[in-house]
C-alpha cells in the first residue's frame, strides 16, 4: 500500500522523478492573463502560454484558481473557463499568488521549481537551483 511508505521514502521517489534539465532564469516574465467574459463564463485566453512560462500543468493552475474563485471550470485548447464571472485584476492577482506560493522557491527566489505531489496531503516545492524542498499548502 502506498499510504505505508514512509515520508522518507515519498521524498527519495519524488527525487528519482525529477527531469534533468537544470536551466537557470532569474525571474519570470509572466505575461498578463487576457480575460473575456462572455455571458456567465470567464476566458482565459493565454491559459496555455502562461502555464508554458510557469513550467506547470493549466489543469493544475486551473485547480488553484477554482478553487480559490469557489468555481468550476474546465480547460478547452489554449484556454481556461471558468463557470462564472471573474474580474481581470481578480484573475491576475490569484495568477501572482500561485506564482508566490507555488513556482518561485521561498528560499533562493527562483522559478526553476517543480511542484511535487505525492499524496492528497503532501506538496512539496523542489527548487532546482538550490535544491532546497519546501512544503507548501496543498490544494
Ligand atoms: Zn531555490
Amino acid at each position: 500500500m502506498s499510504g505505508d511508505l514512509s515520508y522518507e521514502a515519498l521524498l527519495e521517489r519524488a527525487y528519482k522523478l525529477l527531469p534533468p534539465r537544470r536551466i537557470r532564469r532569474e525571474r519570470l516574465e509572466v505575461e498578463p492573463p487576457e480575460v473575456v467574459t462572455v455571458g456567465k463564463r470567464t476566458f482565459i485566453t493565454n491559459f496555455k502560454r502562461i502555464c508554458d512560462t510557469l513550467n506547470r500543468d493549466p489543469r493544475l493552475v486551473l485547480r488553484f484558481l477554482l478553487k480559490e474563485l469557489g468555481a468550476s471550470g474546465n480547460i478547452e485548447g489554449d484556454a481556461a473557463v471558468i463557470y462564472g464571472v471573474a474580474a481581470r485584476k481578480i484573475v491576475k492577482d490569484l495568477i501572482d499568488v500561485f506564482v508566490k506560493n507555488y513556482v518561485n522557491c521561498p528560499v533562493c527566489g527562483s522559478p526553476d521549481t517543480i511542484l511535487i505531489r505525492e499524496e492528497r496531503k503532501l506538496m512539496q516545492l523542489r527548487c532546482t537551483a538550490c535544491g532546497a524542498t519546501t512544503p507548501v499548502k496543498p490544494f
